[in-house]
């Protein structure tokens, strides 16, 4: 059971033990639970950075590893079709972190704080071998809390912004070599995830499921068929990308189509609803809800593409 989903659904089942509580209105396995508390209820979501896991200090400097990790953890309450308002940081400093390196990167998260508009309240600070950032957030549904579970058959699949520019970013830096002046944007879209707050307030009330893309377009909107006891078909040609995408790919050695959905870290919004007008003015329509599981992904002639055989490892 070292798979992290296999796990999830072991503690998923474990708590469940505790039997039905009706102030749990969205519990684990979603991108955050959210506990009726009083009017609104809350949505509560916690995410852990660990060096050298999610990050190598020598690619991200303390200040943007503080601006990712925060809008990366808020990330989980948008994809609820909610705000934020407070969250509390707990860190794990070695001792080699210097206090100049240590305010960089409460800066980092305080400059987060404010373009999210969620206030910092508290937090832990500790020692140990390796830098840890863990973020909790606190918010409140814009109208009724989003799940993942709620596609329906019919329903079209739609995603904030571009996919696969993190993960050329990340690339980028680790490959050390190309063109400053053509991948900045690819690297900057890496260390700065986007900010949703627009698109989750206009999700809340026309998104019958919602998650955000932490792990790859193709597994996050798997976990979301799953809930919802469903399946999708994405158009390969309506896939969003940067400009420069598959050139940058193609110099990388990296398969266009392959990163854009599942090189993961994008933290754009997917959400599913009735065609509408409003839902296409959040974002790219890619594909539609099937009552057939499983998502697949089809050419300009619907023809299938194989994304197995191109290198996507199907974790579910
Ligand atoms: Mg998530």
């Amino acid at each position: 059971m070292h798979d992290e989903f296999a796990r999830i659904e072991w503690l998923r089942a474990r708590f469940e033990l505790h039997g039905a509580d009706e102030r749990l209105l969205v519990g684990i396995g979603d991108d955050a639970a959210v506990i009726d508390l009083g009017k609104p209820p809350v949505i509560v979501t916690v995410d852990t950075q660990v060096e050298d896991v999610h990050f190598r200090r020598d690619l991200i400097s303390c200040r943007e590893l503080g601006y990712r990790a925060f809008v990366a953890a808020v990330s989980d309450v948008w994809a609820m079709g909610g705000l934020p308002s407070a969250a509390l940081i707990a860190l794990t400093l070695p001792a080699r972190l210097s206090d100049h390196e240590f305010r960089e990167l409460i800066e980092g998260l305080a400059e987060a704080a404010e373009s999210t508009r969620a206030r910092i309240v508290g937090g832990n600070l500790s020692g140990g071998e390796l830098l840890t950032v863990t973020t909790s957030v606190f918010g409140a549904p814009v109208h009724e809390p989003v799940a993942r579970k709620g596609a329906e058959p019919g329903h079209l699949v739609y995603v904030t912004g571009t996919l696969g520019a993190a993960a050329v970013g990340l690339a980028l830096l680790e490959a050390d070599g190309l063109d400053p002046e053509q991948t900045n944007h690819f690297v900057e879209r890496w260390k700065r995830p986007p900010l949703n707050d627009r698109a989750a307030t206009g999700l809340a009330k026309i998104a019958s499921a919602a998650v955000d893309v932490s792990d790859g377009c193709l597994q996050d909107l798997g976990h979301l068929c799953k809930a919802s006891l469903v399946g999708a078909t994405l158009r390969a040609d309506s896939i969003p990308t940067e400009n420069s995408h598959d050139s940058v790919c193609e110099a990388l050695g990296l398969d266009p189509l392959l990163t854009a959905l599942a090189g993961g870290e994008d933290y754009e919004l997917i959400f599913t609803a009735p065609a509408s007008n409003e839902a296409a003015s959040l974002g790219t329509t890619i594909g539609e809800i099937t009552a057939e599981t499983g998502v697949r992904v089809v050419d300009t002639h619907g023809a299938l593409v194989d994304v197995q055989r191109k290198g996507f490892r199907h974790f579910s």
